[in-house]
């Protein structure tokens, strides 16, 4: 578990991208122009957590299909503790051939009749 104290001392508020391709903090692909990105909380807002992290829309939708807030706010406010559980690392190995723009689209709720 990271402290609060720990998490707001180390990211001033004009946080400043470093330089060259952004990548993705979960799959460690880069986040290209194209590609599906969402904003994933690492705590949760619920739970008091202001810091965003752009991250691929597939590996966002991964991230909440495996885990609950009161899992993420709890045990997985971390990639680390998230790239260490092993759903998370099957996935990441399946996603690693895929281009960053990949998204799978196959698995909309057919509702229409
Ligand atoms: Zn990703
Ligand atoms: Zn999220």
């Amino acid at each position: 578990m990271v402290s609060k104290r720990a998490l707001r001392g180390s990211e001033p508020l004009g946080y400043v991208k470093p330089m060259g391709p952004e990548l993705c903090p979960l799959c460690g692909r880069p986040l290209e122009i194209g590609a599906s990105v969402d904003e994933h909380h690492l705590v949760p807002r619920s739970q008091g957590g202001k810091q965003k992290h752009r991250v691929h829309r597939i590996c966002h939708r991964k991230i909440h299909a495996t885990f609950s807030e009161r899992e993420l706010a709890q045990s997985f406010c971390t990639w680390e503790a998230l790239k260490n559980h092993p759903e998370i690392t099957a996935f990441l190995r399946w996603v690693a051939n895929k281009p960053p723009a990949h998204y799978d689209n196959s698995r909309r709720p057919a509702r229409r009749r």
